[in-house]
């Protein structure tokens, strides 16, 4: 199933993406309950609902760096022994139908095309052979980011919290349908140039590991997100770098998930 969520509700995308079947009031707590015990409604014209991400506001938002050994040495890191972990709030949260802004003085904006997790069952201390269980399914993500904040400092969080830094979408596909989360091709395109093209095999900690790593000190709930790390191919990594401006169109692709695209606006 593919599932998309608006304000006040969610449901499943028919197969051609022309109409919804609303499912109830709330996609997490759907999730929350086990996805069952909800009652279809009539179906609606996909295009007369505004989308907004299919977690519109997950109680985490937890973020893979360097996770792919060729980003890795584009940015001059070593692969990591463990995984990288850094935060996003839920106010970084934007969906398929919404403008990444970029707020007054902050510069060397990035795109990070990623596949998105999110979780269906509380996970804790979970083994990574039974990770997968705990996965509710995948999204796109991108990991918009200032690079000149993101550097500041040691810690990256003033450059890659903001508000509405992490366009999430357009649907949710749920876990049956992608039977290797880490056989995906993934892509970023900027103005339809791709500027990202690898594939999910590539990376040096996959879902279940993820998932595994993180439960160990962190209870993962329903609705929450991995964000689970960007190939090689960013702006900062050319030379000179490209990064995004006002206007720029950003899409990340996934197949077997689907297209994610946001407009830059920068506010002066
Ligand atoms: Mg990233």
């Amino acid at each position: 199933m593919k599932l998309v969520s608006w304000d006040g509700g969610f449901g499943r995308l028919s197969d051609d993406g022309a109409s919804v079947v609303p499912m109830g009031a709330s996609l997490v707590d759907w999730l929350a309950t086990g996805g069952d015990g909800h009652t279809d409604g009539a179906p609606v014209d996909r295009s007369t609902l505004r989308l907004t991400a299919p977690v519109p506001r997950p109680g985490k938002v937890v973020c893979i760096g360097v996770n792919y050994r060729e980003h890795a040495a584009e940015m001059g890191r070593e692969p990591p022994p463990v995984p990288t972990v850094f935060a996003k709030w839920a106010n970084a949260v934007v969906g398929p139908e919404d403008d990444v802004v970029v707020p007054p003085g902050v510069g060397s904006i990035d795109y990070e095309a990623e596949l998105a997790v999110v979780i269906g069952r509380r996970a804790s201390r979970v083994d990574r052979n039974a990770a997968r269980d705990h996965v509710a399914g995948y999204s796109c993500a991108n990991d918009v980011s200032s690079r000149q904040r993101q550097f500041e400092t040691t810690q990256w969080t003033m450059g890659k919290a903001v508000d509405t830094f992490l366009p999430l979408g357009p649907h949710l596909v749920t876990a049956d349908e992608i039977p290797d989360p880490q056989a995906l091709a993934i892509r970023c395109l900027v103005n339809g140039e791709v500027r990202q093209s690898s594939s999910t095999a590539l990376m040096i900690f996959g879902v279940a590991e993820l998932v595994e790593f993180v439960s160990s000190m962190i209870t993962l709930e329903p609705g929450d997100v991995i964000s689970t790390g960007t190939p090689p191919g960013v702006g900062a990594a050319m030379t000179p770098p490209r990064f995004l401006a006002g206007g720029d169109e950003v899409v990340v692709e996934i197949d077997g998930i689907g297209a994610l695209r946001n407009t830059i606006r920068i506010e002066a």
